[in-house]
């Protein structure tokens, strides 16, 4: 059976791309109230229940704030990985400021974990063609593997000709990482994304669970995402968040816990660390 890989990235509600939009900055971050032990306790039982360990790839900045929680889901036997410092998309990053922040949210996340940071995912998946200077960066920075490449079209991000699979992905400068992109689904010629989040809590469960039958098919385990605030369906209205992006955000959040914890008995699932040996590791030039 083929084992499928489970992550989240952990950030607060208020960190979101969506929140950063309607003007909430991160200066602004320290009058909001931490929800994140709402989000995490809810994820936590669930994957206790389903005895199943994942991926947190968590942000610096929550790091720094609640490295208790850094601890107790490395003592939990879950992976830690980096979501970057201060979720900022890469894209709006120069190549040095980028560096830093995949350097230090590194160092920081191995200091309090006491294990090797293997993975990085950017915030809202922000690494494309523009940007391929970031899979050098990551390179450099002793990653191992990267989540960040989303192989669809999308308003905020998207790489639509980049493999829907695994696969070793080389920088302008010969840097390369395992690239793992989020799961997604071939519909009527387009790829649609498939990986979680907004996605999983608007389509049916039997959809999502036919995108990851389909995948294992293929021999690319299904990589799934989804974050705390969307196991949160009490928290706090953002101020200036309306239309699309207050839907987008707020769609399916009270029956999302039960909806994972269905997935999680129908599927086998596991930490990204566990799966790198068996993944595709065909090279593709990300220059080009
Ligand atoms: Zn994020």
């Amino acid at each position: 059976m083929t084992t499928h890989m489970l992550t989240f990235d952990v950030e607060e509600f208020y960190q979101v791309e969506a929140a950063r939009r309607a003007g909430v900055s991160p200066q602004m971050w320290a009058v909001y109230d931490s929800r994140l032990d709402v989000g995490l306790d809810s994820i936590c039982e669930l994957l206790d229940a389903a005895d199943v360990r994942a991926t947190f790839f968590i942000l610096g900045e929550v790091a720094r704030r609640r490295g208790d929680w850094v601890k107790r889901l490395a003592a939990a036997g879950h992976e830690i990985a980096s979501h970057g410092m201060t979720h900022t998309m890469l894209t709006q990053l120069s190549p040095e400021a980028a560096a830093a922040e995949l350097r230090d949210s590194k160092a920081l996340l191995e200091e309090l974990s006491g294990e090797a940071v293997l993975g990085f995912r950017a915030p809202t998946f922000s690494i494309n063609h523009t940007n391929a200077w970031a899979i050098d960066a990551l390179a450099d920075a002793g990653y191992a593997y990267d989540s960040s490449i989303f192989p669809v079209r999308h308003d905020r991000y998207g790489v639509p000709d980049a493999p829907r699979g695994a696969f070793r992905c080389v920088g302008p400068e010969g840097g390369a990482v395992l690239e793992i992109p989020p799961l997604t689904r071939r519909v009527c010629g387009m790829t649609m994304p498939m990986g979680g989040g907004g996605y999983f809590r608007l389509v049916p469960l039997w959809w999502f669970a036919s995108a990851i039958k389909a995948a294992a098919r293929r021999n690319d385990p299904a990589m799934l995402y989804f974050h705390p605030w969307e196991f949160d369906a009490d928290q706090p209205e953002l101020p200036g968040l309306s239309g699309l992006r207050r839907w987008r955000h707020r769609v399916g959040l009270a029956k999302n816990a039960k909806k994972l914890l269905k997935l999680l008995t129908k599927f086998s699932f596991g930490p990204v660390r566990d799966q790198l040996d068996g993944l595709k590791q065909t090279d593709v030039d990300f220059t080009l």
